[in-house]
């Protein structure tokens, strides 16, 4: 049996290792830097590079590295081995608290938007004392910053903690107001659910579509999709149950909390939650988490897929990003209490939400705007492109009765009854769920769901922090000054409420009506990537983030240009997929099969009289093929169009509007070709085989 208390942060430098390894002195003076930002002392960094090293050493450990979070939206990351060569020609295991501090990765490889060119190679990473280090595949890694040789920002985390250590000030003013503990500190709490598909290796492999571009490119609907819904929490199948045992423990050990897990809603489809923590924590550990699942799937003869769409017609995997605002003294700002109608602190924060989603829509829209999440967004599985905030009737109730200065009636809860005496009776939530809002308040925390399952969350949690901060800001300033502070609280409230009640939708966020709806409250509609992008740098987004030091406009431009640029690569690299399947594979087969299905017809005319049911195929697949020839050829000449543009933003609305509509047409040929090909002609796995061969 694993003892799982012992096994849990095993591979992590955490707190307990350090006190026990540094002199208390030089304990606390890290600890002033993690905590309160204090500037790191270099002979500090050299107690604890060497602690670390120590530790990391006798923990298997020969590299470190730092680890680091470019704007691919993956980690990265530079090994080197702790030897250092020694007079006899032996060599020892070093440290050094520079080493530990400051990393030089060279920058010119990762994007940078325009930030700088290639000759201007030089980076800097460095560490980022408020994320533990940890050990992964005998590598001590560090968690780092990385920026350009100028200064500018190239990762994100660097934003990140920018963005936390704004709101944190923001609300402490607040708070402050209220009477609170002048000490207590406040931050975002950060819980992120990961969905992801598991399927059979030796399946993937033969799909160049999944190995290249992460999704089917084809692939006809299989008999049994998820109509039956029985996957859901369904009982996991004993090869997934040992993959989930396996990815729970090696989590662990990395310190990461996790804590649920389950079966989605489409076959082959999974969950895992983690406990929450503190947003940069949180950031950390679902990138470890992404990674870990993928490396362990391998062991299980098993791929892990994160694409936001791997199969047409299925459901598609997000992220949902549960977030929340709390006091180091474990106060959650969020939390309505007993009485929410007279809890003046809590509905503060909670129109402050209010406005910041519905002031800056655009943000958080383009903070999940992807070529993957494209696919889904705004399909009936996933919340639509609109931005909305559910908050469930009871505090629709209350903010009703303060926008009309009415008396609130608090809903009761009602007993629950099963009408079975065995059962534990409880009282009801006042609410219901609503898995349809891409906002919701899920009693002390708000779920933003319109992630997809491969981001990184930093970029959502940079935009919450900062547009949330930028309204508690606005209101310190007038509470600050305000004669009669409660009077000033309820007119804010009123205020607030009455401007932007327009984002509170508590109905179906899938349906037709809802569409219609937002538009007529004048809600953005931002429906693809392309459409999206381009509202990072408008001038008021641009502002915002330049007044609170989170980006600066160079730095915001360059993660818009990283951004579309990736997304018509990502497009760019699918119909180049697409036409090499097409081309080398699935014309050449079905050109097989209605030439033997011609043989054949020739072989029975001479025969038992010509067949029906060869000469129709025959006819149908010949008839299928050349259209998907030249569907394909029209794809290919639209693909060498784009070299004739320059501009980040109508390059990628080109990829979108002459490339992906394209290559949706060859996909619906394509697909009515599988279903009547014989399968023995067909060159890749079928989505049943794909699906439920786990
Ligand atoms: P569901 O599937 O119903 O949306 P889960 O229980 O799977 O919910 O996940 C809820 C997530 O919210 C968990 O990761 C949990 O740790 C997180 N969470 C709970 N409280 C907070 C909080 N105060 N701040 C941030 N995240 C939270
Ligand atoms: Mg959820």
């Amino acid at each position: 049996m694993t003892n799982i208390p012992e096994l849990f942060g095993s591979l992590v430098f955490n707190d307990t290792e350090m006190h026990s390894r540094l002199p208390k002195e030089v304990y606390e003076a890290l600890k002033h830097t993690m905590e309160d930002g204090e500037a790191l002392d270099l002979n500090v960094a050299n107690q604890v590079a060497a602690a670390m090293k120590d530790w990391a050493v006798e923990h298997g450990a020969t590299h470190y590295t730092h680890w680091f979070q470019p704007m691919t939206g993956i980690t990265a990351e530079k090994h080197d081995s702790f030897i250092v060569p020694t007079a006899d020609g032996k060599v020892l295991m070093d440290f050094s608290g520079k080493e530990l501090i400051k990393g030089e990765p060279d920058a010119s490889s990762f994007p940078s938007g325009g930030l700088r060119s290639t000759f201007e190679a030089r980076g800097y990473t460095s560490w980022d004392p408020t994320s533990y280090a940890f050990i992964k595949d005998g590598s001590l890694c560090i968690p780092t910053a990385f920026y350009s040789y100028s200064g500018e920002v190239l990762d994100k985390k660097t934003p990140l903690l920018r963005s936390m250590k704004l709101i944190s000030h923001q609300a402490g003013r607040i708070l402050k107001l209220f009477g609170e503990d002048a000490d207590a500190t406040v931050t975002t709490t950060v819980g992120a659910e990961q969905e992801y598909f598991l399927i059979d290796k030796e399946m993937y492999d033969k799909r160049p579509d999944l190995i290249y571009t992460g999704r089917t490119l084809f692939g006809c609907k299989p008999p049994k999709g998820q109509e039956l819904e029985d996957h859901y929490f369904g009982a996991i199948k004993t090869r997934v149950s040992a993959y989930m045992k396996e990815l729970d423990e090696e989590l662990w050990k990395l310190g990461v909390l996790a804590k649920t897990k389950h079966n989605e809603a489409a076959p082959s489809q999974h969950e895992l939650a983690p406990i929450f923590a503190t947003t940069n924590i949180a950031t950390d550990h679902n990138q470890l988490t992404m990674e870990v699942m993928k490396k362990v799937a391998e062991r299980h003869n098993l791929v892990c897929l994160l694409h936001e769409k791997p199969f047409a017609g299925v459901n598609g995997s997000g992220k949902h990003n549960n977030w929340s605002i709390s006091t180091n003294t474990g106060v959650n700002l969020l939390s309505p209490g007993k009485y929410p109608e007279n809890n003046l602190r809590f509905l503060l924060f909670l129109v402050a939400v209010l406005k910041a989603v519905d002031s800056h829509q655009d943000l958080l829209r383009l903070s999940a705007a992807s070529a993957g999440n494209d696919h889904r967004l705004g399909a009936s599985e996933a919340p639509p492109a609109i931005m909305s905030v559910f908050l469930g009737d009871e505090l629709t109730a209350i903010l009703e009765a303060i926008e009309t200065d009415s008396p609130y009636h608090k809903i009761k809860k009602e007993k629950m009854d099963g009408g079975v005496d065995v059962l534990p009776q409880f009282r009801k939530d006042t609410t219901d769920r609503n898995r349809t809002s891409p906002f919701a308040f899920t009693g002390n925390k708000f779920e933003f769901r319109m992630l997809g399952s491969a981001f990184s969350i930093s970029c959502s949690n940079i935009i919450l922090n900062t547009i949330v901060a930028d309204v508690l800001c606005e209101f310190a300033d007038r509470l600050e000054v305000a004669k009669d502070f409660e009077r000033e609280v309820k007119a804010i409230l009123k205020e607030t409420v009455t401007a932007h009640k327009r984002i509170i939708f508590n109905g179906n966020n899938y349906s037709e009506e809802w569409v219609a709806e937002a538009e007529k409250r004048g809600l953005l509609n931002l429906r693809t990537t392309p459409e999206a992008l381009p509202h990072y740098i408008s001038e008021e987004n641009i502002e915002l983030f330049g007044k609170h030091k989170i980006y600066s406009p160079v730095e915001m431009q360059s993660r818009c240009e990283v951004l579309l640029d990736s997304y018509s690569k990502v497009i760019n690299i699918e119909a180049l997929t697409m036409l090499e399947m097409v081309r080398k594979e699935i014309l050449p087969a079905c050109s097989r099969f209605a030439n033997d299905l011609c043989i054949s017809i020739q072989n029975k005319a001479a025969t038992v009289g010509a067949g029906a049911y060869e000469m129709e195929v025959a006819k149908q697949v010949t008839a299928l093929t050349d259209e998907l020839y030249l569907t394909v050829n029209r794809l290919a000449e639209n693909l060498e169009g784009v070299k004739d543009l320059t501009d980040g933003k109508e390059i990628a609305q080109y990829y979108c509007d002459k490339v992906l509509s394209v290559m949706q047409e060859a996909r619906e040929i394509t697909d009515n070709l599988e279903t009547i090909t014989d399968k023995a002609y067909w060159p890749y796995p079928s989505y049943g085989e794909l699906l439920f061969s786990v």
